[in-house]
Formats: structure tokens, C-alpha cells, sequence
């Protein structure tokens, strides 16, 4: 099995380390080709507008919106999955790849200043869940399920084989029970 980072801007790296701790294969996605030879995908976290605007421009933003494989996105990644992406100012963002039926805010908790840690819970186990400049999901479809929650809004859901996170488990050790759950999918 190998995992593909895509490794465009944002915290790629960290992503790596975590999969590397876990003994799980990785290549760092940066053209087209590279979707072809991957099993799973994770999108980082870092500036969405960024990403998106040069996953365009390198020529992936089609691929990975066709991606069947399992895909985990966090913060940034989170939000380019969304189907609609609004910005601070409620504006409409035409950045998102629309993988997930979701609606998302971005940097709805408010500056830099206003990130912070928290204890979050999945499958019975307590970790550490960090927040940067993290949107807020708004809004889910149907078929998405809420698989993590913090002061009762979603910050983890599914939709078939996609899930998308608003905080970043790459950052803390203790989270790595995403990374393991993502890999759980791919199996
Ligand atoms: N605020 C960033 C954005 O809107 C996301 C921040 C992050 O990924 N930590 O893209």
C-alpha cells in the first residue's frame, strides 16, 4: 500500500512523519501521473486558496476531484473537500475540489490568535486535536456522517471512503489513531 501526500504547499512533511511512524508506505504527490500509483490520498493542511489555485495551474485539480480511492483531508485539506466553501465574509470560494457534501467556513473560529488545543475523543480513545486558523463544517448532506465533535459541531466526517478533519492530527503524536483509522480504509 501507498499513500500519497499531496505535497503542493502546507504541512506535507508532517503528514509523512506520521505515516513513516506508522511503517506505512508514502510518495509525495506533485503531478497528475503521481495519482496513478496511489492507493489513498491525503490533502494538508496550509492555505486552501494556495492549494487549489496551484493544483490548477500544475494540472491535478481535475484528477483529484476524479479520485476514487480513500481521501483524508485536514484544515485546508478539510475544505477543499467541501462541495461549497464560504470565506469569512460569507463569500463563495470557487476553490473547493467538492468531494464531500458539506458546506465549510474557513477561519471561522478567527485569527491566528484563536487557534488552540483541545481533548477530542474517537472510538473510545481521548487525543489531542490542534486547531489553525481552522474552518467550521456548517452544513452536511445526507450521506456524511459525523464522526468526531467538539462543543456539538462536527470536526471529522466520512462520506464513503472520504473523510475530512478541521483540526491536524499530523501535529500531535497521540493522534495518530486518524492516521491508523485512514489506513483502516485503504484495507
Ligand atoms: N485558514 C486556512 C485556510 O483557510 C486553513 C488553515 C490550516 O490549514 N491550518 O485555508
Amino acid at each position: 500500500m501507498i499513500i500519497g501526500i499531496l505535497s503542493i504547499q502546507g504541512d506535507f512533511i508532517e503528514h509523512k512523519k506520521a505515516l513513516d511512524s506508522i511503517g506505512v508506505d508514502n510518495i509525495f504527490v506533485k503531478y497528475a501521473e503521481d495519482l496513478q500509483n496511489i492507493d489513498g490520498l491525503i490533502i494538508p493542511g496550509g492555505e486552501s486558496t494556495t492549494i487549489s489555485r496551484l493544483a490548477k495551474k500544475w494540472g491535478l485539480f481535475e484528477g483529484i476531484k476524479k479520485f476514487s480511492r480513500p481521501i483524508m483531508g485536514t484544515c485546508a485539506g478539510a475544505i477543499l473537500m467541501a462541495r461549497e466553501v464560504l470565506n469569512e465574509f460569507d463569500e463563495k470560494e470557487d476553490t473547493p475540489f467538492g468531494l464531500i457534501d458539506m458546506v465549510v467556513k474557513r477561519n471561522a473560529f478567527g485569527r491566528q490568535i484563536e487557534s488552540f488545543e483541545t481533548t477530542l475523543n474517537f472510538n473510545g480513545k481521548s487525543f489531542t486535536g490542534v486547531f489553525i486558523r481552522a474552518p467550521r463544517i456548517l452544513k452536511l448532506g445526507e450521506g456524511v456522517e459525523t464522526l468526531i465533535t467538539y462543543e456539538n459541531s462536527p470536526v471529522m466526517v466520512k462520506q464513503g471512503n472520504r473523510i475530512a478533519l478541521t483540526f491536524h492530527p499530523e501535529l500531535s503524536p497521540d493522534a495518530i489513531l486518524i492516521h491508523e483509522y485512514f489506513v483502516s480504509l485503504i484495507k
